[in-house]
């Protein structure tokens, strides 16, 4: 694997991200190794976590899409879905040949979705109208389908139902100039009297706490993300460092140059740790979504301290993406953001510790 993405992901990534394009042949390179099938395929969550971070190490944009589609999409369907809805879309999701969006964050909600979600779903005879506002959907302008996560007006009880991209009512307009995962495409989407049959309803999704059972693990899945990316700072500053001379020797030589590769050693490593420890308590079924959260702001605050030593550490060239540091900088802030803020992911935390809500 760390082969496979060092040499067919790392590089070819660069021009698609700064160009901000979805990048099909990136796509293929993770389909031909099996990947879209990553969440079904019984191998350990250690195992798993281990792959996303070597994909992260070579590029996040494609971890993003691969964890999107394992972890939010596939994971989902195959937990939540009927068996009609597994057997249909699982085998064309598994070869990624079907993408799908997971659509949960509002223009008007993003950290308060769990109480604020306004999008609403009403009975219509045999199906359902969908309307209402999403934001932030990762690949919705290339997905065939969203989850759509919406409130049910008639109990308040929040549902999700799989939606084409091309039924009439759905709009999806991309969001542009991102500072960071530029090759993931994220859109707005609007639902405007969008129908739908009542066989696109998931049916083990009733209520937020549906939500819940698939982010605990996206969480972890973020966690490995932050171990890949300073993974990718330290092989890239390490590199860079060496090569470089200043006063007539290599900036690698100097105190202060190795104290920062030191920092970003300590942190890649305790942040991998810390996930070897979430991937354990998966495997044994005990994951709570306390450690989940505390494992995705640890690692994602480690990530972020870690890119900015890097992006330091390679002076002027650091603010360019030929030298790849400034890319590994911009995608740590969306990393830091999506799954739940650091805040809100500490606020979790925080209330596990102490049996207080500060944020509900
Ligand atoms: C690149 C990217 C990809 C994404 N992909 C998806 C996707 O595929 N599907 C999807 O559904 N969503 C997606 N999201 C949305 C993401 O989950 C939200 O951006 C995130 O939950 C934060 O919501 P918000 O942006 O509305 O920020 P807000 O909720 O407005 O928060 C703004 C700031 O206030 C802080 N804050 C909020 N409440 C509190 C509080 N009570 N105490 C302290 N601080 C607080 C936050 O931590 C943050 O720093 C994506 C976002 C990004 C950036």
């Amino acid at each position: 694997m760390h082969h496979l993405a060092q040499t067919r992901l790392r590089h070819q990534s660069v021009e698609p991200w700064n160009r901000e394009e979805f990048a099909p042949d990136l796509l293929a390179v993770l389909a031909d190794a099996g990947l879209g099938a990553l969440q079904l395929s019984g191998t350990s969550a250690l195992f798993r976590g281990l792959v996303h971070a070597e994909v992260a190490r070579a590029d996040l944009s494609m971890s993003t899409v691969l964890g999107v589609h394992n972890e939010l999409v596939v994971g989902l369907i195959d937990a939540l879905g009927s068996p009609e809805q597994r057997r249909t879309l699982l085998p064309r999701l598994a070869a990624m040949r079907t993408l799908g969006a997971f659509a949960l964050t509002e223009p008007d909600h993003g950290s308060d979705v769990a109480r604020g979600l306004t999008t609403t779903a009403r009975r219509d005879g045999a199906g359902w109208v969908l309307d209402g506002a999403k934001r932030w959907i990762g690949l919705a302008t290339v997905a065939d389908f969203a989850i759509v996560w919406a409130r049910d007006v008639t109990d308040g009880t929040v549902r999700a139902f799989v939606v084409g991209t091309d039924t009439p009512g759905l709009a999806v307009v991309p969001i542009r100039n991102k500072i960071g995962l530029r090759i993931v495409q994220n859109a707005d989407v609007t639902l405007d009297c969008v129908r739908v049959p009542d066989d696109a309803r998931l049916p083990g999704a009733a209520g937020f706490a549906s939500v819940n059972t698939v982010l605990r693990h996206s969480r972890a899945w973020v966690g490995w993300q932050a171990v890949g990316l300073q993974l990718a700072a330290l092989d890239v500053a390490r590199r860079y460092t060496v090569d470089r001379q200043q006063f007539g020797r290599p900036l690698a030589a100097s105190q202060l140059v190795q104290h920062s590769l030191a920092r970003v050693a300590g942190n890649a490593a305790s942040s991998l740790a810390l996930m070897v420890q979430v991937a354990r308590l998966q495997d044994a079924g005990t994951l709570e979504m306390p450690h989940a959260a505390m494992a995705k702001a640890t690692c994602t605050a480690h990530a972020r301290e870690t890119v900015a030593l890097g992006r330091n550490l390679l002076g002027g060239n650091g603010m360019t993406t030929d030298f790849e540091m400034a890319k590994l900088f911009g995608d740590a802030e969306a990393m830091y953001t999506y799954e739940g803020t650091r805040e809100i992911n500490q606020l979790i935390v925080g209330r596990a510790l102490t049996g207080l809500s500060a944020f509900v």
